[in-house]
């Protein structure tokens, strides 16, 4: 027997979109409260609600237990909570071999219109299990558009963190190559050190043994000691090179800044560079361009320009021509050291400043330092606020110029003191010290300093003329035997300038007989002594600060 309008019914399951309705007319007509088909997930092995039906029964594990017992073929029934029921309600399930299962909710169904609907049933399953089938390919397709989305963003996250990496690499090979090269160059400046060490030492020790087996040679002794003396001041600039270099660096050096004349410590450095400079026949010219001033540390600034004139001295072959220029550029003092020397290779030219680093040591570049000459330049340049740079061809020579902010001179009426003050009496003096030989000067400009006074030192008779008249020195030593303008010439200059007139001279001179002090006291001299000088007697004359 058929079931008016069942059929209608049963053909509305055919479209997903009525078919929630159809289930609603169908449990009407079952006499059931809710009607829901489930299909076995062929995967999962699970029932699942089938497509456009109600996708959530709530019953929590009660419910999933009965599911569970639904797996097989055949009728499950059970009582279980029912979420609209206060009682638990009868559930039923007719399960097809194919895996399709109606549910029915609470309430009895009328058993001749569920037979009806079951001989319809398989049909209605194959159409459920089709849409599942598409519905899960549909769900593959999205999950493996969605994946393969992923999967180049993957591919660019990881191309991208592979640069990161490789960059990282090259950056660590770069490190690398950099710690071994300052490795080197630390083993390079080690044997350097040690050689320059050793020197020294090998010449002080040579001396010690001349002392030991000629102990009644007093001319030996003499000049034995003068070795020691020479070498230990030699240990000590080196010493005091590596400390300055090591205080340098750590920023541990306080600049005693004063206005200063740059010429006139330009002069200083000139002084001191002398002796090796006529020593290997350079011709050394200073070309003063603009008197300038700058804001700086006396002992640095020398320091700077001595370290570049050093330099210039020793990578120039002999008979080579170093100039000193000073000048003003813009708001700038400029000294520039340049040199027609051996030049330095355009690829080490970038790095000439970094502490212990020596152009190629293994070519004859002639003697060497501790390559930190540059450096200490470099870094005292960058304390004064100022720069240091190269430029150089290689077999032609090079040029470096020092840069410092300008600053107008201080004017300042010329001092009471510097009127020649009473032998004895005490106040701290400009002393200038004339001598050509540079350890005697330079012993001389020591003891000066230590009783107090300022000192400056000039190595020939014109630069002592030049000197005095910027100077204006209150006490002149004067060494007679110079080469050149000698000095009763520069004693006379002296007295006939009204700017270094009030001067006290004192001669020095290796001539003590009467005829040599008139001859002096003629010149212009206040005094005279005779070499080696009586230390008690010059620090009469000289007085303490
Ligand atoms: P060093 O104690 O070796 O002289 P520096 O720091 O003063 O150390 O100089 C570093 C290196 O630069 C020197 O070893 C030398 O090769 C090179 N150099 C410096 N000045 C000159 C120059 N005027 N001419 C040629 N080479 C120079």
């Amino acid at each position: 027997m058929s079931f008016p309008g069942l059929a209608a019914i049963l053909t509305r399951f055919a479209e997903a979109s009525e078919r929630l309705a159809a289930a609603e007319a169908l449990s009407q007509r079952l006499g059931v409260d809710e009607v829901i088909v489930f299909v076995r997930d062929p995967e999962l092995g699970i029932l699942l609600p089938a497509p456009g039906f109600r996708q959530t029964v709530t019953g929590g594990p009660e419910w999933r237990a009965f599911v569970a017992t639904c797996a097989t073929p055949g009728i499950h029934s059970a009582d279980i909570d029912y979420p609209h029921r206060e009682r638990k309600s009868p559930v039923r399930a007719h399960v097809s071999e194919r895996g399709v299962a109606l549910f029915l909710f609470g309430g009895v169904p009328n058993e001749s219109v569920l037979a009806e609907v079951l001989v319809l049933l398989p049909l209605l399953g194959a159409v459920f299990h089709a849409e599942h089938d598409a519905l899960l390919a549909r769900g593959a397709e999205e999950v493996a558009r969605a994946t393969g989305r992923h999967a180049k963003e993957l591919a660019l996250a990881l191309d991208s963190a592979r640069s990161e990496v490789e960059r990282a690499l090259a950056e660590a090979a770069r490190l690398n190559e950099e710690l071994k090269d300052i490795d080197r160059r630390k083993d390079d400046f080690m044997a350097m050190l040690g050689h320059e060490l050793r020197n020294p030492m090998a010449a002080i020790s040579g001396a010690i043994e001349v002392m030991r087996a000629r102990p009644s040679d007093l001319a030996q002794i003499e000049r034995a000691r003068a070795i020691i003396e020479r070498q230990t001041e030699q240990l000590a600039r080196l010493v005091d090179d590596l400390l300055d270099v090591a205080r340098i660096t750590r920023g541990k050096i306080v600049l005693r800044r004063e206005v200063l004349d740059v010429e006139q410590i330009v002069r200083r450095a000139i002084e001191a560079t002398h002796a090796p400079a006529v020593a290997k026949r350079h011709e050394l010219r200073l070309e003063v361009r603009a008197r300038v001033h700058a804001d700086a540390d006396r002992t640095r600034l020398e320091q700077m320009v001595t370290n570049l004139l050093t330099n210039a001295v020793k990578y120039t072959d002999e008979g080579g021509h170093v100039v000193v220029v000073v000048d003003r550029r813009g708001s700038e003092a400029v000294v520039e050291v340049t040199d027609d020397g051996i030049g330095i290779p355009a690829p080490m030219l970038p790095r000439i400043f970094e502490a212990f680093l020596q152009v190629d040591a293994s070519i004859d570049r002639g003697p060497g330092g501790l390559g930190v000459g540059l450096t200490v330049v470099s870094r005292l340049a960058a304390l004064h606020g100022g720069s240091v740079d190269a430029k150089s061809e290689l077999g032609k020579g090079s040029t470096f110029t020092i840069r410092l902010p300008a600053v107008e001179p201080i004017v300042t009426k010329t001092p009471a003191s510097s009127a020649p003050a009473a032998p004895g009496t005490g106040g701290k003096k400009r002393v200038l010290v004339v001598d050509d030989n540079i350890d005697s000067a330079e012993m001389m400009v020591a003891l000066a300093e230590t009783w107090g006074h300022e000192a400056f030192h000039a190595s020939d008779g014109r630069g002592a003329v030049t000197m005095a008249q910027e100077l204006r020195p209150d006490v002149v030593l004067l060494d007679i035997g110079l080469p050149g303008m000698d000095g009763y010439e520069v004693a006379a200059r002296l007295r006939d300038d009204p700017r270094t007139n009030a001067a006290r001279i004192i001669a020095v001179s290796g001539y003590g007989q009467d005829a040599d002090r008139l001859k002096s006291r003629a010149a212009g001299c206040d005094e005279h002594l005779v070499k080696p000088v009586d230390i008690p007697s010059l620090a009469r004359l000289l007085g303490r600060a």
